[in-house]
């Protein structure tokens, strides 16, 4: 009854092995939905690839991922003085904090403790970080008072595909002339790309933030499937669903798990959008030009489309008459963005 992940385990590992060999100083980011594993699992799957600092989004996750991995646990988004959640004084000595403007950096000195940060120099992305003598002035006041213990500097790069070169190039000119050529935190940068940096600047070590390639570079060892719960032949026009829409058709109502809960959602109707196409979609009696939206599920090797927007842990979906209904139990695949879906169980085989 349930949406699940299943991993071929062996693939994986393969993958989690090969990046971490390729991509040396690799801090694992693991925050929000764990990228669909959830963040105990890579908390602990981190300890096993044996890195010594992980990078989570919020301090609110720190306590999830602490209690699962010895190291180092470095917080993306900027300190505030606001983010009331304290981090549990038991964890304090191992969390980094990231510090992306002067006045959070004169909150943390006039506190008490000598709290760990990186200061964040701003990308093209304009999300956090100081400008180029923003952060010489950062780099200045934190050397000349002790309240707090910098770890380096941080930049984190749009998705770049190999396009980040001469940006890193310029900001690690401005990193170096804030005197913070110790260890620079990076995101998206390729392995090539770190590569050259790592040769211009041979004093500076290079941690390499990555979620997405890491978890979920190998889209072939994940599957996420859905079972069918139940089904129901219908004549066109009989009433389906919570909203008593018309079928469009006969056909099959399919009920398969998975709902908005679980972050399945609408998706629009195919793309189809020059006139001639939808005229074409009209004439050939098109199930998108009825208002169907297509979902996510692939049943008989199409995706099928929704017979009415998901509900909260299940979907109903329409299959034309013809099409092989599977059997309550069978499952079906489901294709999600990972990021932003949540699992009922991960089996990882
Ligand atoms: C989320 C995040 C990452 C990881 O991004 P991926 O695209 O999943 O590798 C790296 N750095 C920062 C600052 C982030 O917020």
């Amino acid at each position: 009854m349930s949406l699940v992940l299943h991993v071929d385990g062996d693939r994986w590992r393969a993958h989690l092995r090969e990046v971490a060999a390729s991509r040396p100083g690799l801090v694992p980011v693991i925050k929000g939905n764990g990228y669909g594993f959830g963040l105990r699992r890579l908390a602990r799957r981190s300890g096993w690839l044996e890195v010594d600092t992980v990078a989570v989004g919020t301090p609110t996750e720190v306590d999830d991922v602490a209690s699962r991995f010895d190291g180092d646990i470095l917080v993306l988004t900027g300190w505030r003085a606001f983010e009331t959640r304290a981090i549990k004084a038991k964890h304090a000595d191992r969390v980094i904090h990231t510090v992306g403007r002067l006045e959070d950096l004169e909150q943390l000195l006039d506190a008490p403790g000598t709290p760990r940060i990186v200061l964040e120099r701003m990308t093209s992305m304009k999300r956090h970080g100081f400008t180029a003598r923003g952060l010489r002035e950062a780099a200045e006041l934190a050397r000349s008072r002790p309240g707090v213990r910098v770890e380096g500097a941080s930049i984190h790069l749009p998705l770049g595909d190999g396009g980040n070169l001469a940006e890193a190039e310029r900001l690690l000119t401005d990193i170096v002339a804030a005197g913070l050529a110790g260890a620079v935190w990076v995101s998206h940068l390729t392995a090539a790309e770190v590569g050259t940096l790592a040769e211009q600047y041979p004093e500076i070590s290079f941690r390499q933030r990555i979620g997405t390639e890491l978890w979920l570079g190998d889209r072939g060892a994940l599957d996420v499937r859905a079972h069918v719960l139940d089904s129901h032949p219908v004549d066109r026009g009989e009433p389906i669903g919570y909203r008593g829409r018309s079928a469009p058709r006969r056909g099959t109502i399919l009920v398969v798990s998975g709902g908005t809960a679980h972050g399945i959602g609408l998706e629009a109707p195919t793309g189809e959008s020059s006139v001639r196409a939808r005229v074409s979609t009209v004439a050939r009696g098109g199930l998108d030009a009825l208002g169907l939206a297509k979902s996510p599920f692939t049943v008989a090797g199409k995706a099928r489309y929704f017979a009415e927007p998901p509900h909260m842990q299940a979907s109903l979906l329409f299959l034309p008459s013809g099409v092989a209904v599977p059997g309550v139990g069978e499952t079906v695949p489901v294709r999600v963005r990972f990021t932003a879906t949540d699992v009922d169980e991960v089996v990882i085989t």
